[in-house]
């Protein structure tokens, strides 16, 4: 008899198991329907023996002290400032957009005041910003808007900026100075030796036991346990009996070339020109040192695992009826990307891990959690 199972061996499963076990001395087990620990940070060394991400690149970024501080328990780092670049109009410009994205597009030598001027000048006025579109139309204006925003989240998304929450596009700041990091989080680094190793250094502990290759379903009949902790989907968990919520997945193509750089920066956007979103190059964030590197292409799709809630209001009503029959289970609880459909990033997920551990162990009352 377990004290807890736990269905997901990504951050929400890893903070809570590591907790239960380590803090509360709960006898966990944690199941994966994957092969391996890690959820979609999981990272490995390729045939090459180059360390990837085999669910496209994961950078680690939090404003949270509490955050860095849990995780900096199981893993060294290494500082990374993360620069992406967009290869629009035959030119690689940065984004964010910033000084030298509209100065290297339209051959201007503007400063910061006159780029401000600029776009005060271009920008669309718009009462209520409500989708992603008026976001962006709202800040730079339509050129801006079309070269580097709706191509790249048509093809993310399936679907129209102006179809989606404004929160979706709002995750990308516009620039008036040449600050190019893609973050401007306190706190940017990667794990030193690889997210797997410290999701390794996570679940080391002897209350808890792992099952991979192990679905929900097919050990529940099995196990005995007195509390639920469930990271799916939260459609799946009850048999999608209010329709399925939809959720945008991504094809991955990794290569390997036999060159020591293919690209100047971690990731390159294609907003237009491609059937991929981007192109990542891990040596960037890993810092590896090898002759040869390699690359994955992101193809977005609506066939594959589970990635990104898609943020629009008919969903988020249909996943409020979800959410309340998950409040009628008192000893099963819902947590991460999936099993509260949020767009949530990793330091997001085991902030609401932690605080869900704070609910179980009694520190807070369960109105005060998520
Ligand atoms: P997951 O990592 O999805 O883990 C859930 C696990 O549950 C999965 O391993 C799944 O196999 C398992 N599972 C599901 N159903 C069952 C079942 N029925 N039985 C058994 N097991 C089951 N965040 C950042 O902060 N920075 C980034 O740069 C970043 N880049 C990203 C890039 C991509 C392409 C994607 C898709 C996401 C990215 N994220 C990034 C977000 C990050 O992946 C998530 O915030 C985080 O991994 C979510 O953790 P989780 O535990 O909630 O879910
Ligand atoms: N986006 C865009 N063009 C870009 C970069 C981002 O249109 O060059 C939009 C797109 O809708 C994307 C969203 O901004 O889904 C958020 O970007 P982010 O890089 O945060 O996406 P993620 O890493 O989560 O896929």
């Amino acid at each position: 008899m377990f004290d807890y199972l736990i269905v997901g061996a990504g951050f929400a499963g890893a903070v809570l198991a590591e907790r239960l076990a380590k803090k509360s001395n709960k006898k966990v087990l944690i199941i994966d329907k994957r092969k391996h620990i890690g959820g979609n940070a999981y990272d490995y060394y390729n045939e090459s023996g180059i360390l990837i991400h085999k669910y496209g690149p994961h950078i680690f970024h939090t404003n949270s002290p509490k955050v860095f501080a849990y995780l900096s328990e199981f893993t060294l780092w290494r500082p990374y400032e993360h620069k992406v670049l967009a290869s629009v109009r035959n030119k690689l410009l940065p984004i964010p957009i910033n000084l030298n994205t509209v100065n290297g597009l339209y051959g201007h030598n503007f400063d910061s005041a006159q780029l401000a001027a600029y776009f005060d000048q271009i920008k669309e006025p718009i009462e209520t910003i409500r989708t992603s579109e008026d976001v962006v139309l709202s800040q730079v204006g339509r050129d801006l808007y079309e070269t580097f925003f709706r191509g790249y989240t048509r093809k993310q998304w399936g679907m129209d900026p102006s179809e989606l929450d404004k929160m979706v596009t709002s995750r990308i700041p516009t620039r008036i100075d040449c600050d190019d990091r893609y973050f401007t989080d306190t706190f940017q680094y990667m794990p030193l030796h690889g997210y797997t190793r410290m999701f390794e250094n996570m679940l080391d502990h002897p209350n808890i036991h792992i099952a991979l290759n192990t679905s929900y379903t097919e050990i529940k009949k099995y196990v005995g346990f007195k509390n639920l902790i469930f990271t799916g989907p939260v459609d799946e968990y009850f048999d999608y009996c209010y329709g399925h919520l939809p959720y945008r997945s991504l094809q991955f193509v990794h290569k390997t070339v036999d060159q020591a750089q293919f690209q100047s920066v971690a990731v390159v956007n294609y907003p237009n020109d491609q059937d991929y979103t981007r192109i990542t190059e891990y040596k960037h964030l890993t810092g590896q040192e090898h002759a040869k590197t390699s690359i994955t292409y992101e193809y977005p799709s609506w066939n594959g695992d589970p990635y990104y809630p898609v943020p629009k209001p008919e969903n988020a009503a249909l996943y409020q009826q979800y959410k309340l029959l998950t409040e009628t289970l008192p000893n099963v609880h819902f947590v991460g990307r999936l099993g509260t459909y949020r767009y949530y990033n990793m330091d997001q997920v085991v902030a609401q891990a932690l605080t869900l551990y704070d609910k179980l162990s009694g520190k807070k009352s369960v109105n005060e959690v998520l």
